[in-house]
């Protein structure tokens, strides 16, 4: 099927960009890859008056270190956060995760940004997003503000973003010294949207004891379900298979899928338990040996 008709921008600069979508609000639609965007106009699920292009955008696709953070540009693709060294040093959790999104046509041409504004309840980055407390930066004609991870993933395809903002960068806290991180998903064929993913990072204290836990799952609700619970359970204990089957127990006591044409709500809270408990295995191995195993 053929997409609806609409006009076409190709703003050069970030200021005109943002020119276009107060002029054109809730009628304009940002394209950054494509990979989501153009299925949704061509099974007619969008109707835009206008796609605002903002391929050709000066220094969006940045990753930089400061304070602590990684901040990932609106232009940077899946491709690129995967291969960056950066990335790969200070947030091993981000490269895993990336590294299972779709296809090496798709993230040759996808965002990461794209994919946390499309908020797909099965994408990989809204819930390392979520587990590692990270915010999304946005900005409008009228000015900037930053929403945290919790506050912007609203439900299915629904974010905080206002008509008139665009998605300008994420930024994530880069990995503490001994940390260690898994992002595990469950799919039918490699390739596939997950059915269910865990995104895990524990940070370790000098006594082996864990100090911080980031716990975020993928496919089990509209938005990531951030495991605040578990989170709180392993804190301040020593790490064992014992502990790690207990936080996944409650993941799954707790998560509330939907059944849908690929899976049963029972079936996803099964996966949501046993990949948990796999996903704080790996990480707590991955923290006691410097991460170096998670290395994709
Ligand atoms: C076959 C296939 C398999 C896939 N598998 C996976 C997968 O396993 N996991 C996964 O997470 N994703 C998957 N995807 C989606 C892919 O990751 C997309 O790249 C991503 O979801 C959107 O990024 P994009 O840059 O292509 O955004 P686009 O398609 O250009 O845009 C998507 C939406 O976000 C908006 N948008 C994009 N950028 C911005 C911005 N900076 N500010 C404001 N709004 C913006 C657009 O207006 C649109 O509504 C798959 C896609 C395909 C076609």
């Amino acid at each position: 099927m053929k997409p609806p008709r609409f006009a076409y921008a190709v703003p050069e600069s970030l200021e005109e960009a943002l020119g276009l979508l107060r002029e054109y609000g809730g009628d304009a639609k940002v394209l950054a890859g494509g990979q989501s965007l153009m299925p949704m106009l061509n099974l007619r699920l969008l109707r835009p008056s206008v796609l605002v292009d903002i391929n050709r955008l000066p220094g969006e696709d940045r990753i930089e270190e400061e304070d602590g953070f990684l901040r990932i540009g609106a232009l940077v693709r899946h491709r690129q956060a995967v291969r960056s060294p950066l990335v790969r040093r200070r947030l091993p959790l981000l490269a895993e995760a990336v590294g299972q999104i779709g296809h090496p046509q798709i993230r040759n041409r996808g965002t990461l940004c794209g994919s946390v504004a499309h908020a797909d309840p099965a994408a990989e980055i809204p819930a390392v997003l979520a587990a590692l407390g990270g915010e999304v930066l946005l900005r409008s004609a009228a000015g900037a503000r930053s929403v945290p991870a919790e506050q912007f993933f609203l439900g299915f395809l629904t974010t905080a973003l206002g008509p008139e903002e665009m998605v300008e960068a994420i930024r994530l806290p880069v990995a503490p010294p001994g940390s260690g991180s898994a992002f595990l998903e469950f799919n039918r064929r490699a390739g596939d949207f997950a059915i269910v993913g865990v995104a895990a990072q524990l940070t370790l204290d000098e006594r082996g004891r864990i100090r911080a836990a980031g716990l975020a799952l993928t496919g089990v609700g509209g938005a990531p379900f951030r495991a605040g619970s578990a989170e709180a359970l392993l804190r301040g204990e020593a790490p064992s298979e014992a502990l790690f089957a207990r936080a996944a127990e409650r993941v799954a006591e707790e998560v509330d899928p939907e059944a849908d044409i690929y899976a049963s709500a029972e079936y996803r809270r099964h996966l949501a338990g046993v990949l948990t408990r796999r996903a704080l295995a790996a990480a707590w191995r991955r923290a006691t040996s410097g991460n170096r195993e998670g290395e994709a």
